[in-house]
């Protein structure tokens, strides 16, 4: 066997010496360096193993406030390709993506969706809101939009991309329809999202659900006294029973909405902490895109669902156990 292999080898390194076209040069992995997790799981499926990706921001990491460190730069400057969420989610990146943008392909992934599908932060400014990720339909639309910018700057794995975007976007369609089913379950009066900043815009149009944050649609910006009191009377007037904190937020914020609340009588409680701007660590099942809104599926229902709920909640637990978190690609529908 050994032997076998080394003249294998010795034949193959024979031949290589000789006058063999490079088609290691058209299989050459590419290095690809994204910003978010969520990014880093679409180009992995689109790319399977003609790409290695690396994400910057990891679990935890709030995208708005997140600096390039040196490090970062280094790893950009080696990338074949960069792949960042753009909208402005990476506000203080914006330089250091466009000097990358000089000597290779820069890709903001909002940039391929359709604009009419885009929300704007509020009437009063054509700023335009980042959290696209939330939507899986919308988000399913960005991949396939994205695989084909990638095959333009890398034709010779045109194809595999290709098929790669195909047989995700099934999962992510399959995934909305049974976000849709969960969230359908719940109350209409119930069916409202309050959360640390307003992450959660494309969601509520969605899936059915008013939403309200604390912070604006950046957590750069800050709150006010007043923004908190408007809230508390908000929530005890509406008798809405559950807020969420945010993996990428710090949570004290909401803890003072929730001790206003009860001091006026009405007994708010932390529905749970959601995915917001960062997905959960990696090798979890909240490490992937669609663990992740899984799980804040999971957790709405139960904190916001009263009565009919239950079943819309076993039901994702059920799907979520079926899941083999690491390889959505590979389920056959
Ligand atoms: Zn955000």
């Amino acid at each position: 066997m050994v032997l076998w292999a080394a003249l294998a080898g010795l034949l193959a390194s024979g031949c290589a010496g000789n006058e063999t076209p490079s088609p290691e040069k058209e299989q050459a992995v590419l290095n690809v360096v994204v910003t978010t997790g969520m990014l880093a799981d679409a180009v992995r499926q689109i790319g399977g193993e003609r790409v290695q990706v690396h994400a910057l921001m990891g679990p935890g990491v709030d995208p708005h406030s997140y600096t390039a460190s040196q490090g970062d730069i280094a790893r950009l400057r080696r990338a074949d390709l960069i792949v960042y969420n753009g909208l402005h989610l990476e506000g203080k990146m914006q330089e250091v993506l466009q000097n990358m943008a000089q000597t290779k392909p820069v890709l903001s992934f909002g940039e391929g969706l359709d604009p009419n599908r885009l929300r704007k932060v509020s009437s009063a400014s054509d700023a335009l809101d980042p959290h696209i990720w939330f939507d899986a339909a919308l988000w399913e639309s960005g991949v396939q939009a994205l695989a084909l910018r990638m095959s333009k700057q890398f034709p010779q794995h045109r194809e595999p991309f290709l098929a790669g975007a195909a047989r995700y976007g099934e999962t992510l369609l399959a995934l909305d329809q049974e976000l849709r089913d969960v969230y359908a379950a719940i109350p209409q009066e119930n069916r409202v999202l309050v959360t640390s900043h307003d992450a959660f815009e494309y969601f509520g149009a969605a899936y059915g659900f008013e939403v309200m944050g604390l912070q604006g649609v950046s957590t750069v910006a800050e709150f006010g006294l007043r923004d908190m009191t408007d809230m508390v009377n908000l929530l005890s007037e509406r008798k809405i029973p559950a807020v969420f904190v945010e993996s990428s937020v710090p949570h004290r914020s909401l803890q003072s909405v929730v001790e206003g609340c009860r001091q006026k009588g009405h007994p708010l409680v932390i529905g749970g902490e959601l995915f917001s701007d960062a997905m959960g660590p990696e090798g979890s099942p909240e490490g992937t895109y669609v663990g992740m809104l899984r799980h804040n599926a999971a957790l709405i229902a139960a904190a916001l669902g009263t009565g009919g709920v239950a079943g819309g909640q076993s039901r994702i637990d059920a799907a979520a156990q079926d899941q083999t978190p690491a390889t959505p690609q590979r389920q056959t529908p």
